[in-house]
C-alpha cells in the first residue's frame, strides 16, 4: 500500500511502484516538501525510512509541479532499490517515451546525459537515446497541419496467448465484418477534408491479412482517395499463416509501401507455446512469398517469451538479420497482471532477459541497422523497453511520429485513438473509439461528428 502527501503525486509513485516486482505488497509512506531551494523526500518503506534532498530551482507552478514528480520519483526509486537491491535499466524515468525527455532538454540547449544520470538511467541506455535521436533525423518534424492516418483492423486468426490488444479470433466477430467495413468507410470519407498534408497512412490491427482479400481490397479502396503523393503506407499485414500472393497484389496494386511479417520467434516450440499457430518456416515462406513486390519489410520479435532460452532468442536475432528486411522491431514481453504468462517469464530471470536484449543490440548493430524509434509500456519484462532497428534511409515515418507525438493522428475503426496537437504541439486533445466492435458500430457516425469536431 502506498500513500503520500501531496496527493498528486500518487500516479506518479505507483508507476515506479510497479516497476519493482513484489512492491505492490510493501508499505509505503512518502511526504514530499519543498524548503530552501530543495526538494526533501521522506520515504518509509516496510518501517524503514530515508530521506532525500535536491535542490531545484522552477518559475511557475507547472514546473514546480513537474520538478516535484520529478525527484519525488526519484526519492522512491533509491528507496525501493535499496530495500530490493534491484537496479532498473531505465532507473527512476517511467514514461513512456524516454526521448520525449531527452529531446526537451536539447531543446532548452541542454545534454539530456547529465539529467538521465541523474535519473539512475544506465549508460548504454543513455547512448541508446543518443543514437535513436541520430536515427530520426530527416524524419523528426513538429508542424501543425502533418497528419498520419491509422486504420484499425482488429481481427486475428486466433489470439496469440501474450497478447493485450483488444482484437478478436476473427472466427467469433466475422459476423461484424460487412457492417465494420463500411463503417470505416463511412469514417474515411469524412476524414478526408480533415488532413492537410497526409505523411503516412497505417493499417494495422490485429492481422489485416486475417481479412479476406476481397475484404482487404474494400479497405485499401476507402483508403486509396486520401492518400497523398510520396506518402507512406504501411498494411502490417501480420502473421505469416495469413499471407497469399492476391492479398500482396492487392497491396501493390494499392500503392502501399512496407509490410510487417511478424516473427516474434524462430523457435517452433515457442511459436506453439504461444499459441501463433505458425511455425518457423511458414515466417521464411512468407518472406519468399513477398520478395517479388519490393515492400519495405518490417519483422517483429519480441525477447522473453514464455519458456525461450537465450539461445534460442539469438537465434532468432540472427535468423531476422538473415532474412535482410529493412526494420526489424525487438519488442520486450509485455506482462499481462496476472496471467499465467508473467509467472512463466519471472522464471526466465532478469539476467537472462537483460543478456538477451544485449545480444539483440549487438547483433544487429553489427549487421548495419540503427535504433530510430523507442517506447516503454506498463508490466514490461524487466522494466525494458521496445526498439524499432531499420537500415539507413528506411525508418518508418509513422512510427516516430506516433511515437514523439509530433503529428496529428487520424485514426479510424475500433480501439483508435485520434490525436490532435495545438499551440505548436504543446497541448493535444485525444479522442477514442470504443474497443468492443458493436459498440463501435452503434457509435460509429457520432464519432465522425466527434472526430469533426475535434480535427475542424
Ligand atoms: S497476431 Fe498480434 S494482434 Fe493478433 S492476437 Fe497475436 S499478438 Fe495479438
Amino acid at each position: 500500500m502506498l500513500t503520500c502527501e501531496p496527493e498528486f503525486l500518487q500516479p506518479e509513485l505507483m508507476d515506479v511502484v510497479r516497476l519493482f516486482e513484489g512492491a505492490e505488497d510493501f508499505s509505503i509512506a512518502q511526504s514530499t516538501a519543498y524548503a530552501d531551494g530543495a526538494f526533501e523526500n521522506r520515504v518509509d518503506v516496510n518501517g524503514e525510512v530515508r530521506t532525500f534532498s535536491d535542490e531545484a530551482a522552477f518559475s511557475d507552478e507547472l514546473q514546480y509541479k513537474s520538478l516535484c514528480k520529478r525527484y519525488a520519483k526519484l526519492a522512491l526509486y533509491h528507496a525501493l532499490s535499496e530495500e530490493t537491491g534491484i537496479a532498473l535499466p531505465w532507473g527512476a524515468l517511467t514514461g513512456i517515451r524516454p526521448t520525449r525527455l531527452a529531446y526537451q532538454e536539447l531543446e532548452a540547449g541542454r545534454d539530456f546525459a547529465p539529467l538521465f544520470s541523474r535519473m539512475m538511467v544506465a549508460p548504454d541506455n543513455t547512448e541508446l537515446v543518443r543514437r535513436v535521436i541520430a536515427g530520426q533525423r530527416g524524419i523528426y518534424e513538429r508542424r501543425e497541419g502533418n497528419c498520419d492516418l491509422f486504420v484499425s483492423l482488429p481481427f486475428c486468426p486466433t489470439k496469440c496467448e501474450y497478447c493485450s490488444f483488444i482484437t478478436a479470433p476473427i472466427a467469433a466477430t466475422r459476423k461484424y465484418l460487412p457492417d465494420y467495413l463500411a463503417a470505416l468507410g463511412r469514417e474515411l470519407a469524412a476524414a478526408q477534408p480533415l488532413i492537410r498534408t497526409l505523411r503516412s497512412v497505417y493499417v494495422g490491427g490485429g492481422t489485416p491479412f486475417a481479412l479476406e482479400a476481397d475484404e482487404l481490397e474494400e479497405v485499401l479502396r476507402a483508403i486509396a482517395p486520401l492518400r497523398q503523393n510520396g506518402c507512406e503506407y504501411t498494411v502490417e499485414a501480420g502473421r505469416p499463416d495469413t499471407f497469399t500472393r492476391e492479398k500482396l497484389e492487392i497491396c501493390r496494386d494499392y500503392g502501399v509501401t512496407r509490410i510487417c511479417i511478424n516473427a516474434q520467434s524462430f523457435s517452433d516450440a515457442t511459436l506453439a507455446r504461444i499459441g501463433r499457430k505458425h511455425t518457423a518456416q511458414a515466417v521464411r515462406d512468407a518472406f519468399a512469398l513477398a520478395a517479388p513486390y519490393n515492400f519495405s519489410v518490417n519483422c517483429d520479435l519480441i525477447a522473453g517469451l514464455t519458456g525461450e532460452t537465450f539461445g534460442e532468442f539469438c537465434a532468432s536475432v540472427d535468423e531476422a538479420i538473415a532474412l535482410s528486411p529493412d526494420n526489424i522491431t525487438v519488442h520486450t514481453l509485455c506482462l499481462k497482471k496476472g496471467a499465467r504468462l508473467k509467472e512463466e517469464t519471472q522464471r526466465l530471470g532478469e539476467g537472462r532477459l537483460s543478456e538477451m536484449i544485449a545480444y539483440s543490440r549487438r547483433a544487429l548493430t553489427a549487421a548495419g541497422y540503427e535504433p530510430y524509434y523507442l517506447y516503454r509500456q506498463k508490466y514490461m519484462a524487466g522494466a525494458h523497453e521496445n526498439v524499432g532497428w531499420a537500415k539507413p534511409g528506411t525508418a518508418c515515418v509513422y512510427n516516430v511520429d506516433v511515437m514523439e507525438e509530433t503529428c496529428d493522428n487520424l485514426a479510424v475503426g475500433a480501439n483508435a485513438v485520434s490525436k490532435k496537437l495545438f499551440e505548436g504541439g504543446r497541448r493535444i486533445e485525444r479522442h477514442g473509439s470504443p474497443k468492443d466492435i458493436p459498440t463501435y458500430l452503434a457509435k460509429a457516425d457520432k464519432l465522425i461528428s466527434e472526430r469533426a469536431a475535434l480535427f475542424a
